[in-house]
């Protein structure tokens, strides 16, 4: 399948309404597992419609391979139907009147293949789907986990170059939504589709993605593999939406600065002059040490004391708040605190774990 490309992508659905995508760069390469990932609402969905064909650009171009499928300047627009590609959307409609066969048929139907390639390809897809046991059911006699993997099994029957996926696991409970992810895994690796999932579950796209694209009000904040997007954010945004417990910000510069910041900003000022005063620090929690004991923090990382104000446990880890007068900082640690709430503390991370933002919230490479 050839690489899809965005361009200067943007969608108004209205006249007097806000950007729903904004000037969006995205090439999507062939066998790639994008997430595209952000908050509600912030045009992920459009973003795949427009790849689908489902909406047209209003301005902006996209392209698979060289060959342009909707530009508003050189007036092409090509429809859903001729772009190739499987879509399965959050509500994964089957027929309610065909069965499990049937359906997964389905669309080999309509492409009017020969019967004996139909057979087959519907056998291959229900066996690696395992859904084959349910050939003669109908959906109403399917779980929603059931459901789901027979709209998945019906678009790969046709080989689509690229399956389009809008929040397909959002109706599922925990265990199943993990089984499904398991097998999309799978399927990607099975039938080297190229897939386009939406989702706004950070760990969703963190577990399936070769590449992220986060989104946010309408705008494309980074795209990356999903250890660029944790480990090097390329802005706040990134940085707070991607993370659970979220990351500690703590801002400089300002009268009110605490004295946790102000710290912070004495410590990045020695190590980097020129980075004194100028926005911002993020630390994960999970890079964050502590000890009950002072002498025990290793030289040269950002350190200072604070009393213990939570142990929150959340099965095999922890999270641990910290306080000192307005300045809260949560850590999480794998193994058994020997703390309890009042407990005096030192804290402490290497330096390399100070993600530095400037003013208007961008990354400062080191
Ligand atoms: P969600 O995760 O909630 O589905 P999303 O990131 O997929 O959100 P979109 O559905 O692409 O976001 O919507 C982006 C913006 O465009 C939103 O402000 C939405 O209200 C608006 N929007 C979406 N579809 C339409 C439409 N058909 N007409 C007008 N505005 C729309």
């Amino acid at each position: 399948m050839p690489t899809i490309n965005l361009s200067g992508a943007q969608k108004n659905y209205g006249v007097n309404s806000a950007n729903a995508v904004s000037n969006l760069d995205l090439e999507i390469r062939d066998g790639e597992f994008m997430c595209l990932l952000g908050p509600s609402g912030c045009g992920k969905t459009t973003t795949l419609r427009m790849i689908a064909g489902l909406e047209n650009l209003s301005d902006g171009e996209i392209r698979i391979g060289e060959r342009v499928v909707d530009s508003v300047r050189a007036g092409v627009f090509i429809p859903p139907e001729k772009r190739e590609m499987g879509l399965v959307f959050q509500s994964y409609a089957l027929w309610p009147h065909l069965t499990i066969e049937r359906n997964t048929d389905f669309g080999l139907r309509l492409r009017k293949l020969p019967k004996e390639e139909r057979e087959m390809r519907v056998e291959k897809v229900m066996q690696a789907l395992d859904i084959a046991k349910y050939r003669d059911r109908y959906p109403s006699q399917l779980s929603g986990g059931q459901q789901q993997r027979v709209a998945l099994a019906r678009m790969l029957a046709v080989n689509p170059g690229v399956l389009l996926l809008d929040e397909p696991l959002s109706n599922l409970d925990a265990r199943l939504r993990l089984e499904m992810r398991a097998e999309l895994k799978r399927i990607h690796k099975e039938f080297k589709t190229t897939i386009v999932f939406v989702t706004h579950d950070q760990w969703e796209a963190m577990t399936l993605a070769t590449t992220i694209a986060v989104m946010n009000e309408g705008t494309l904040q980074q795209m990356g593999t999903p250890n660029d997007i944790y480990d090097r954010p390329a802005n706040r945004f990134v940085a707070e939406f991607v993370g659970s417990p979220p990351i500690n910000i703590l801002n400089f510069g300002s009268a009110a600065a605490s004295e946790l910041s102000r710290a912070a900003e004495a410590y990045l000022g020695t190590r980097h002059p020129s980075l004194r005063g100028i926005g911002s620090i993020g630390i994960r929690p999970e890079a964050i040490g502590y000890s009950v004991k002072t002498n025990d923090v290793p030289a040269g990382s950002f350190s200072g004391e604070m009393t213990v104000t939570g142990v929150l446990p959340t099965g095999g880890s922890w999270i641990l708040e910290l306080r000192n007068g307005s300045d809260t900082l949560f850590l999480t640690t794998n193994a058994l605190p020997r703390v309890e709430t009042g407990t005096r503390v030192s804290f402490f991370a290497p330096p390399e774990a100070l993600h530095v933002f400037n003013k208007d919230g961008q990354r400062i490479a080191e």
